[in-house]
């Protein structure tokens, strides 16, 4: 649910379907990833705080018992910790039965709040961080510009991890191409084993009009994957991960870009995960024509 009107697009993870989403900054003050065109139509502010408490009480009568909020636009953990605290206040006074806030985080605004910080919000009820690891190979993460390396983006996960909130990493099967697949799958995976997420997302790379990574493939100098070569991706990524036996890691990989729907708890499931990964390989290699774009919507 949200109703309110500021300008831009509004986007949220599939599992805040239910949620209220309350827009606390508006698009993303990163907004330079290579394949990303999210929030290129908006100009990145953040949000007066009196602007965000109207938000909260204009929601008051439409969704009394709320129980989750989301904290849009595209990282929210940019804003100041006292300005979020004062926030999660609102929330907690407006919804008494609210159990879950929830945000997008980039991983340079993760690793510039303190852990006493990270903590203070988790106690004041930011229970789930969103984060857009989309690869751990170094030399992706400066391809795609997404203003860190491997070691900042692992040490990013693994703060929001120490500080007892939920994290739900995202990964983006295909964005190094051809050239790069066998080091996206294997360093991702070390990256995953080394922040022991909670919750692992896998999409597959689209093709947006308006992004540079458009531009690169149109040019002849980014080759993507096949769908059958993105089964074989996704098929070394998951055997690479190796979490501790008793951790629960929910792996989703049911996002509309995806070729195959894919469920389940990593690693108690991991075996039945590569066997479907290997039947979806062997099945789409059957196809000798697909889009590579892959623009689904
Ligand atoms: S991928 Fe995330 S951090 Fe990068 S530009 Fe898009 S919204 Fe911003």
């Amino acid at each position: 649910m949200y109703f309110d009107t500021a300008e831009g697009p509004v986007f949220r993870p599939p599992s805040e379907a239910h949620s209220f989403i309350l827009r606390v900054t508006i698009g993303c003050s990163h907004n330079a990833c290579s394949f990303c065109t999210m929030y290129r139509t908006v100009a990145f502010r953040a949000r007066p705080l009196p602007e965000i408490l109207s938000q909260i009480d204009a929601a008051r009568p439409y969704a009394p018992h709320i129980r989750r909020i989301f904290l849009a636009d595209g990282n929210a953990l940019v804003l100041a910790t006292d300005k979020l605290l004062a926030i999660l206040q609102a929330l907690r006074e407006t919804f008494p039965r609210l159990q879950r806030v929830s945000c997008y985080a980039g991983p340079k605004d993760m690793l510039n709040k303190t852990p006493a910080e990270l903590a203070a919000l988790r106690e004041a009820g930011l229970k789930l961080v969103y984060y857009g690891l989309e690869s751990g190979d170094n030399l992706i993460l400066q391809r795609i510009n997404k203003g860190v390396g491997t070691a900042e983006a692992i040490a990013a996960g693994q703060r929001i991890v120490a500080a007892g909130i939920k994290l739900s990493v995202m990964v983006i099967a295909g964005l190094g191409g051809q050239a790069h697949s066998d080091s996206h799958a294997l360093n991702t995976a070390k990256a995953v084993n080394a922040i022991q997420p909670q919750m692992l997302s896998a999409l597959t790379l689209m093709l947006y009009r308006g992004s540079e990574l458009l531009t690169e493939y149109e040019r002849g100098e980014f080759a993507p994957l096949s769908p059958a070569a993105i089964m074989g991706e996704l098929y070394q990524f998951v055997s690479h991960i190796c979490l501790p036996q008793g951790h629960h890691c929910l792996f989703r990989s049911t996002h509309s870009s995806n070729y195959v729907a894919l469920a389940g708890t990593l690693p108690k499931d991991k075996d039945r995960l590569l066997q479907e990964l290997k039947a979806a390989a062997t099945r789409l290699s059957r196809m000798t024509d697909w889009d590579p774009y892959n623009n689904v919507e």
